[in-house]
C-alpha cells in the first residue's frame, strides 16, 4: 500500500536507529503526545531498540482517556434515561465512571449504540421522533470537525430531538500545562500528526520559542516515529528549539482551513477538566451559544450536579503526564487489566496502560509474563 507499507519497512528502520545511534550524546527525555504513536511504539518494539540515552513517555493525547469522570457519569446518567438513545464511539463505554461504565448501562436495557460516524446520530434521531438522540462527541482537534458538520446539520435540517455531550479538548493548551508544570520533565515533543493535518503546526511554533523546547510534526508509522525522535534529537544536540514537520506527505503549515472554519463557527474555547490532570485553562472547545439547544448539559440540567467519585488506585494523571509508565503503577496487570480496568487508560484503543498491556510490557520480577495476551 502506497504511503504505508514503506514507513513500515523493517530495513529501513534498522538502518535509521543506527544512524539514531550516532546522533545521541546526551539523555534525552521525549513525550509522544499522542496516544496512537503510543501504541505504534509499543507495537512495533521501538521502545526496547531506541538508543538508551533516549527516554520515550507518553503524552495525555488519548482523548478517551482525559474525559472527565464527571462527563463519563453524565453520559452513564442520560444513557440510563427511557427517553434517550444515548450514541458513542465504542472506546468509551468500557471507560469506567464512578459506580459503573455504560456497558452496563446497555446490559441493562438502556438504549446506547455504537456508532462509526457522527452523522449517523442524525438518521436514529429521524428514526426515532419520540425520542431525544445524544451524541458522546469527545476528542481532539481531529473531531471536532465531523462533530461540529453534525451539528450544523442537525440545524440545517431541522432535527430537533438530536443533542450532543461535548468532551472536545485542544493539544496546544496540554503542551503548555506540562510545560508549566514542575514535575514534568520533558527535552522534546513529537506532536500528533492528524491534529496538525487539521491545525497546522504555526500554533507551536511560540510554544517552542517560550518553553525552549522543540517540537516535531510525527507521523504514526515506525519510520515516521524515528524520523521524528532524530529531527528533535538533532536540535536539542544543536541546542535548538524550534517546530519542525516530519510528517509533510500529511501536514502543512496553516493546516485545513475550511476544517478549522467549521470548528470556529460552532465551538468556542473554554476552560476543560482533564481526567486525572485537572483543568486546563482554555484547553477544550464548548458549543457557542447559538447552538445550545443541541447541547446535552443546557438540554438536560439535572445532570449540572452529580458527584463523582475516582478510584483510589488508580495513577493514570501521572501517566498522561510522562511522570510515570504504565508498567510502574502497582496494580498494572494486577487488580487493573483490560477485562478489569481501573482506568480509562486501560481500555482506550489509545490508552497508554492498554498498550503496555496489549504489547506485553508486563514485567514480574523483571521477566516478561504477558507476551501480547490479545494477540
Ligand atoms: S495500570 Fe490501571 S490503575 Fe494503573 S494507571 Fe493504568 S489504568 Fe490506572
Amino acid at each position: 500500500m502506497k504511503f504505508l507499507e514503506e514507513y513500515r519497512d523493517a530495513g529501513l528502520t534498522k538502518k535509521l536507529l543506527k544512524d539514531l545511534e550516532k546522533l545521541v550524546s546526551h539523555e534525552w527525555t521525549l513525550m509522544e503526545v499522542c496516544g496512537g504513536q503510543t501504541h505504534s511504539i509499543m507495537r512495533s518494539g521501538l521502545d526496547q531498540m531506541l538508543p538508551s540515552k533516549i527516554n520515550l513517555v507518553h503524552g495525555p493525547g488519548c482523548p478517551v482517556c482525559v474525559t472527565p469522570l464527571e462527563l463519563i457519569d453524565k453520559a452513564i446518567l442520560l444513557a440510563s434515561r427511557p427517553d434517550v438513545i444515548f450514541t458513542s464511539f465504542g472506546d468509551m463505554l468500557r471507560v469506567p465512571g464512578s459506580n459503573k461504565d455504560l456497558f452496563s448501562v446497555k446490559a441493562n436495557g438502556g438504549d446506547v449504540r455504537i456508532l462509526y460516524s457522527p452523522l449517523d446520530s442524525l438518521r436514529i434521531s429521524r428514526e426515532n421522533p419520540d425520542k431525544t438522540v445524544v451524541f458522546f462527541g469527545i476528542g481532539f482537534e481531529t473531531t471536532a470537525p465531523p462533530n461540529a458538520m453534525v451539528v450544523l446539520q442537525a440545524k440545517s435540517q431541522g432535527i430537533h430531538n438530536f443533542a450532543m455531550l461535548v468532551s472536545h479538548v485542544t493539544v496546544p493548551a496540554a503542551i503548555i500545562a506540562l510545560m508549566e508544570s514542575p514535575d514534568v520533565q520533558v527535552d522534546g515533543f513529537l506532536a500528533a500528526g492528524h491534529v496538525c493535518t487539521v491545525m497546522g503546526y504555526w500554533e507551536y511554533e511560540p510554544l517552542a520559542e517560550k518553553y525552549r523546547v522543540p517540537i516535531v510534526v510525527t507521523g504514526f508509522e515506525p519510520v515516521d516515529i524515528i524520523h521524528g525522535i532524530m529531527k528533535c534529537i538533532t536540535q536539542l544536540e544543536r541546542g535548538t528549539f524550534q517546530v519542525e514537520n516530519a510528517y509533510a506527505r500529511s501536514v502543512m503549515r496553516e493546516g485545513n482551513l475550511p476544517a478549522q472554519t467549521v470548528i470556529n463557527r460552532v465551538f468556542e474555547i473554554c476552560d476543560r477538566p482533564w481526567r486525572g490532570i485537572g483543568v486546563i485553562p482554555s484547553s477544550g472547545y464548548r458549543l457557542r451559544p447559538e447552538y445550545s439547544q443541541f447541547d446535552a448539559e443546557v438540554r438536560f440540567p439535572e445532570i449540572q450536579s452529580i458527584e463523582t467519585k475516582e478510584s483510589d488506585l488508580c495513577m493514570s494523571g501521572l501517566v498522561l503526564q510522562g511522570r510515570m509508565k504504565p508498567d510502574q503503577c502497582p496494580t498494572f496487570g494486577k487488580e487493573c487489566t483490560p477485562q478489569t480496568p481501573l482506568g480509562a487508560t486501560m481500555v482506550s484503543s489509545e490508552g497508554a496502560c492498554a498498550a503496555y498491556y496489549r504489547y506485553g510490557r508486563l514485567f514480574q520480577n523483571n521477566k516478561v509474563i504477558n507476551q501480547d495476551l490479545n494477540g
